[in-house]
């Protein structure tokens, strides 16, 4: 492991990135907080959202029993991120994609910023806040961003209930997300980790992947992670500082 502060990226690193053509990035919530959005998760298992603690009121469980206890949770959620905006780690890597013969964009966060920022293919292995499922027919459905358009209560195809369409406690990650996110990773030659300490599984295994299959890997992030010992290359500094760092001319 080469850890670098202060100089970087590294000869080594800017060469590479300067050779790539298979690029894959992997982004976590430390990308969303440098733009301000919280990790509602309070603080060691505090209750967060009238009384239930975050893993309750997010949870598989609650959607079986309270579902508009979730909807007023994620809605609570959403006006929150409603009025928060992309930030440098999000547009460097929205121009990263026109850099690559192949580039892709692997993120665990929930609030659509890569697509704010320019991002056109994102693979999200937690899925969108701003996206309703039926739990029924699976039919997606945008929400808007504008509060006074309310959200369809029932599916407008088969009548049945609407739920957030992310990840929550108590379900896998998609498995056609991951299965796209494991492949690319396996055929990159570079993969960066930026903003996760890869601690949730499976997306934790992704960089692993991609090394096991000859990548080189880099991690971004603003500590040690319990990633950073097997990573070819550290970099401990800020997403939205680094990143753009890579194709400043
Ligand atoms: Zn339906």
């Amino acid at each position: 492991m080469q850890t670098t502060n202060g100089a970087f990226p590294t000869e080594e690193l800017r060469g590479r990135f300067a050779r790539a053509r298979r690029v894959c990035v992997l982004t976590g919530a430390g990308v969303s907080a440098e733009s301000g959005i919280p990790t509602f998760r309070g603080g060691g298992g505090a209750a967060v959202w009238k009384g239930l603690p975050f893993d309750v009121i997010s949870s598989a469980e609650m959607v079986e029993r309270d579902l508009q206890a979730v909807w007023e949770w994620f809605d609570f959620r959403r006006e929150v991120i409603r009025v928060v905006r992309p930030n440098p780690a999000h547009e460097a890597l929205a121009r990263w994609q026109d850099l690559f013969e192949d580039f892709t964009l692997v993120t665990q966060n929930i609030d659509g910023l890569h697509q704010a920022a320019g991002s056109s293919e994102v693979i999200e292995l937690h899925g969108n806040i701003w996206r309703a499922r039926c739990v029924m027919c699976g039919r997606l459905e945008h929400l808007s961003h504008d509060h006074s358009q309310m959200r369809s209560p029932r599916c407008t195809n088969c009548e049945g209930e609407m739920r957030p369409d992310v990840v929550l406690f108590g379900e896998i990650v998609p498995p056609e997300a991951f299965e796209r996110a494991m492949l690319k990773a396996q055929a990159c030659e570079l993969f960066f980790v930026v903003g996760t300490s890869a601690l949730v599984y499976p997306a934790a295994a992704i960089p692993e992947m991609a090394q096991t299959a000859g990548a080189f890997v880099v991690e971004i992030n603003p500590e040690l992670t319990p990633l950073s010992g097997f990573c070819n290359e550290v970099i401990n500094g800020k997403a939205g500082e680094i990143l753009p760092l890579f194709d400043a001319r």
